[in-house]
């Protein structure tokens, strides 16, 4: 009869016994997906520009101008610059050329030397100078109002060219800029990768009726209220409408 083995199996360390059982039992780990805020109803679209609106019935934009051309010319120099830091300057520009045939009998370098405390504005000078021999070629010296002539001209582009048919012509055009774009994601009212996306969401969304102003409550809201680093969400109108996670809660006109 075969003698039984007294060798016993060695017992595997607990160590290793727990990494095993853990390995076996562990689950793959889920994505995390982001929860997308819940879209706008249109009664809440209607509220939120109902309230800009009994807050600031003619919003206006920001940039001082004459007419349309000082208009155009006035969007052009303000490319990463402020609104303030462009009025500064223009108020000398456009007492000397309110017209494109002022501003190219002024000559580049004395325009050169009006604007120079905008940034860019070597490039800005070169850019109204040859928009302003266009106008005057090709345009009978006005502004067009066609967004295709608009953006044929050099230093406007899509921005510009829905600022100006905004403002110098009424049309219901909606220009993002930093604020809107990052108002529109915030809130939740249209969010978009890029300023294009957020535009024709806004264009979707915004009821004809507020369609004309939606852009100046929009950026006036961005500029002021719901500002990037610290949104003033204690003030803000649409508080209660607003999307964004981190909002604070509304305390009144504090
Ligand atoms: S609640 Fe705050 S984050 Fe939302 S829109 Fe108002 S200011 Fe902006």
């Amino acid at each position: 009869m075969a003698k039984k083995s007294t060798v016993k199996k060695k017992a595997k360390p607990a160590s290793k016994q727990t990494k095993s059982k853990a390995v076996a039992k562990a689950k793959p780990a889920k994505a995390v997906r982001l929860k997308k805020p819940k879209p706008w109803s249109h009664a809440e679209v209607v509220e939120a520009f109902t309230r800009f609106r009994a807050a600031n019935p003619e919003p206006k934009g920001e940039l001082e101008h004459i007419n349309p051309y000082t208009l155009l010319v006035a969007v052009v120099l303000s490319a990463q610059a402020t609104d303030a830091g462009v009025n500064k300057a223009t108020r000398n520009l456009f007492p000397l050329a309110d017209t494109p045939e002022k501003m190219v009998a002024l000559g580049e370098e004395k325009l050169r030397d009006t604007i120079k405390t905008i940034g860019l504005y070597k490039g800005k000078a070169k850019n109204v100078m040859t928009l302003s021999e266009l106008l005057i070629a090709e345009h009978g010296s006005q502004v067009p109002r066609s967004r295709e002539a608009l953006e044929a001209l050099p230093g406007v582009g899509r921005k510009t060219a829905n600022v100006v048919l905004n403002i110098a012509f009424g049309e219901p055009t909606i220009a993002v800029d930093t604020h809107l774009f990052r108002v529109g994601n915030r809130t939740g009212l249209a969010p978009g990768k890029n300023p294009l996306e957020v535009e024709m969401g806004l264009l979707k969304i915004v009821p004809p009726e507020f369609a004309r102003h939606a852009h100046h409550w929009l950026i006036l809201h961005g500029r002021y209220t719901c500002v990037a680093r610290k949104p003033l969400c204690g003030k803000c109108i649409i508080n209660d409408l607003c999307r964004w996670p981190e909002k604070s809660i509304y305390i009144g006109n504090a």
